[in-house]
């Protein structure tokens, strides 16, 4: 079976691994502040939190921005379902914003249109999260403009996205948000098995997720509300969590890192594969827009209905029975039964309707050969 996407995991990795596996710390030592070190220098943010997920550092990323029991949160239907979830963990309102059928992402002219109705029923969103879907960029200079017109924050949930550009800039840099969100999980562009990262560049928001990711504790005498007692002293000052990345997870970062590079032009590589040789086929793959470089994370295909003999979902299977590992990213969040009580209606996300219907992404990782690339190709093709 040749995996939709997978790890790319070296001698190096494993020797970075054993190296703190040997050392004195498995945690809080000093591997997690390499790797937000090594991040931050990629991605030009000037703070990087390690959590032990995207999701947890999704959560306190609501949380840093004031996410509260009834305020509104919208994010795009179309990604998976951790981008909703850490709303409803603040119990705040999740709401959706359709997709462009083009990039399959936020549609930033629904935003504006959903954000006009909003005004007038006073019904403004506080914090709106675009999802950088399959890797690429979302337009996140309208999105800016419009979050200081209608006076909301925004996350980038960029799982996807380590390594991508948008205008120039590495995604994370925050030009145009209040926090991006990057995911290590294996199957992402890098790994650290599990763990995630959130970028800011704002000081308070940065010391507010670094409390909440370690109980809500500070030992930072700075911030002590109370007497300091002595050097033993430190302070619960909020509620927080344990998700603090592990020193043995940050280490894998570490050496994953340097191959950030590496990874991203293989990826490319086989899109353009992708590329060249299904652009006969009357299907559509996501749309590059000129503003952004993708990290290549997935390669979507739309299969609209009655093209071929198969439908697109006879094609989804056949594919499978050929050893070939394709996927589907993702359901609508809101036809999941957990979103259902949510009472969102299916009519308003027309796009995000059809591009379920259509979607299927192909097999791309670091790990994929030529060969195998040309086995998807070729196996698609006779099933039209
Ligand atoms: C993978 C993913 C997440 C969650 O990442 P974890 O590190 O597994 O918590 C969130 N959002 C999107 C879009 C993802 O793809």
């Amino acid at each position: 079976m040749i995996s939709y996407g997978k790890q790319h995991i070296t001698k190096s990795d494993i020797e970075s691994v054993t190296k703190v596996l040997k050392s004195n710390f498995l945690t809080q030592g000093p591997q997690v502040p390499l790797f937000e070190g090594s991040i931050k220098k990629i991605i030009k943010s000037n703070y990087c939190i390690a959590t032990s997920s995207a999701t947890s550092a999704l959560h306190i990323s609501c949380l840093a921005l004031g996410l509260k029991k009834g305020d509104i949160f919208w994010t795009s239907p179309i990604t998976f379902a951790a981008s909703a979830n850490c709303a409803l963990y603040c119990e705040a309102i999740v709401d959706f914003v359709d997709i462009d059928p083009l990039t399959f992402n936020m549609s930033t002219k629904a935003l504006e249109e959903k954000l006009i109705l909003a005004k007038k029923k006073n019904k403004l969103p506080k914090i709106v999260m675009p999802v950088h879907l399959g890797g690429l960029s979302c337009d996140m200079k309208l999105i800016y403009k419009l979050s200081k017109k209608y006076g909301f924050k925004i996350i980038e949930d960029a799982s996807h996205c380590i390594g991508a550009k948008y205008l120039k800039q590495p995604v994370g840099s925050c030009l145009f948000s209040d926090i991006t969100v990057f995911s290590f999980h294996p199957v992402k562009i890098i790994t650290t098995a599990e763990g995630g990262i959130a970028a800011t560049n704002n000081k308070k928001i940065a010391h507010k997720m670094q409390i909440l990711r370690s109980h809500g504790i500070t030992k930072d005498k700075n911030f002590f509300q109370n007497n300091n007692h002595g050097s033993w002293y430190y302070e619960q000052v909020e509620l927080g969590f344990h998700y603090r990345m592990s020193d043995i997870h940050a280490a894998l970062g570490c050496s994953q890192v340097k191959k950030l590079n590496q990874f991203i032009k293989k990826r490319h590589r086989i899109a353009k594969i992708y590329d060249e040789k299904l652009k006969d086929l009357p299907i559509s793959a996501q749309f590059q827009s000129p503003n952004t470089i993708s990290s290549r994370h997935l390669y979507i295909i739309r299969i609209p209905d009655n093209i071929s003999k198969y439908s697109k979902k006879e094609i989804f299977h056949k594919m499978i029975s050929h050893g070939i590992g394709v996927n589907l990213h993702y359901i609508p969040v809101y036809q999941h039964p957990r979103y259902k009580k949510l009472n969102i209606k299916k009519k308003n996300f027309p796009n995000s309707e059809t591009y379920y219907k259509e979607a299927m992404s192909l097999p791309i990782h670091p790990e994929i050969k030529r060969v195998d690339v040309i086995r998807v190709v070729n196996t698609l093709k006779k099933l039209f």
